[in-house]
């Protein structure tokens, strides 16, 4: 069993859609699972419907029916005027449409999930059409009943149990007669509502069907020729991972490489499944292998940087010592706010955090006033550079105002600036 991945990128347009079906007719043999992400920037504009719809702001139908046309036009590309699939496309809008008559439900968080998630539902169902459409059987399968979830909105936690064992009995059989082509990024509930598991979600889905069914590999299409040893939008002179240790895949989307979704890699490491990350526009050429691999030559430093970072210092009320209790509290509410900490710092009197902005963190800093007294800034960078040299260290952050900076043997964080 192959397991591939195609995101939003590689699907955006008719000519993407198009070229997904040449790589997969590589592998019409199968068996074989197809994730698609939502095409294009189809997600963020469904975020955007999902808020003005909250807020009920009066664009909310000019929203939706960008969507709409955007779909349709792929579609009449690739098909003509007539073709099933329109009604498919069709009958998921009406249900949008009926749920913006209504009046919004109380939860911000379901209302995004149930609206947010047809990107995926509309994306498979072109994809799945015009595979069969190039004479490619598959079949269009509905994620939401294979992966499980809590009702967690907005970031579903996987019943990995319950998931695998769904998994296990159907994909097998299903998957000798046809390839599959499924949605990434999507899970269902015990009472049928529909979750998403984070942005950028649809790479962590591949990687739960390949290890329910051990696959023998997962294959991440992208609009990059590999893992990179930094962004090439933000930085020159790049150079590309032809392997990397599932350790070193860890600590990159742990430190914010957008690459791959931080949760993709820990189920492939534990079933030992290797990750391929290659150029869907240049499908032959070899990309990166992350496998269990013990020593890379790292001729440049890894380097991450992360925009819309928030720097807080606490101290105690009582400019008191900062204790393991301060910790703990002040732990403990980031965790209820569910904001995750990215880089922390104690001194005597103080605890600093740096965390990604979100709406989230005002409610904190209320939170935080019972027992602590606070200051911020906004609108930082935090620069993470694994296997870093001194120069290129200096370097980077040379003619930037350093507000905090970490070093071990191997990671060095500065957040700037
Ligand atoms: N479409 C979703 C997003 O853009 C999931 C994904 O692309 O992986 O976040
Ligand atoms: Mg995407």
């Amino acid at each position: 069993m192959q397991v591939f991945k195609f995101g939003g990128a590689s699907v955006k347009d008719a000519a993407g859609v198009i070229n997904l079906a040449a790589i997969v007719r590589q592998y019409a043999n199968g068996p074989l699972l197809i994730v698609v992400s939502a095409m294009g920037k189809t997600t963020n504009a469904l975020e955007a419907l999902s808020n003005a719809y909250i807020n009920q702001a009066d664009d909310v139908h000019e929203l939706f029916q960008q969507v709409k046309d955007a779909h349709y036009r792929i579609a009449h590309e690739l098909f003509g005027e007539q073709h099933p699939v329109m009604d498919e496309l069709e009958n998921t809008f009406v249900e949008i449409d009926w749920m913006l008559e209504d009046e919004p439900h109380d939860d911000p968080d379901f209302i995004y999930d149930q609206l947010v998630s047809i990107g995926e539902l509309l994306s498979t169902r072109i994809v799945n059409a015009y595979l069969n459409e190039a004479g490619i059987k598959s079949s269009w399968l509905d994620v939401r009943s294979y992966i499980h979830t809590d009702n967690t909105y907005r970031e579903g936690v996987v019943d990995w149990d319950k998931t695998c064992t769904v998994i296990q009995q159907d994909i097998p059989a299903f998957s000798q007669q046809n390839i599959v082509v499924t949605q990434g990024f999507l899970g269902g509930t015990s009472e049928n509502f529909t979750t998403t598991l984070g942005r950028e979600g649809s790479d962590y889905t591949a990687s739960i069907f390949a290890s329910c069914l051990q696959a023998e590999a997962v294959t991440i299409w992208k609009d990059v020729p590999g893992v990179l040893n930094a962004d090439p939008k933000l930085f020159a002179d790049t150079v590309k991972f032809d392997e990397l240790s599932y350790n070193e895949a860890i600590e990159m989307t742990y430190y914010g490489a957008t690459v791959i979704h931080p949760k993709t890699i820990k189920p492939l490491l534990d079933k030992q499944i290797p990750l391929l990350v290659k150029s869907f526009a240049y499908p032959q050429e070899m990309g990166t292998r992350v496998h269990d691999v013990k020593q890379v030559h790292y001729q440049k430093p890894v380097i991450i940087v992360k925009n819309n970072q928030v720097l807080l210092s606490v101290t105690a009320k009582n400019h008191s010592f900062i204790s393991e209790q301060h910790l703990s509290t002040l732990t403990g509410l980031f965790a209820a706010q569910r904001i995750k900490i990215n880089v922390l710092q104690i001194s005597a009197l103080t605890i600093s955090v740096c965390f990604d902005d979100s709406p989230r963190f005002k409610i904190l800093l209320q939170q935080l006033q019972a027992d602590f007294s606070t200051r911020y800034n906004e609108q930082l960078q935090l620069i993470t550079l694994r296997h870093y040299q001194q120069d290129t260290l200096s370097q980077l952050i040379s003619g930037k105002a350093v507000l905090l900076e970490q070093l071990s043997r191997s990671t060095a964080q500065v957040v700037v600036k």
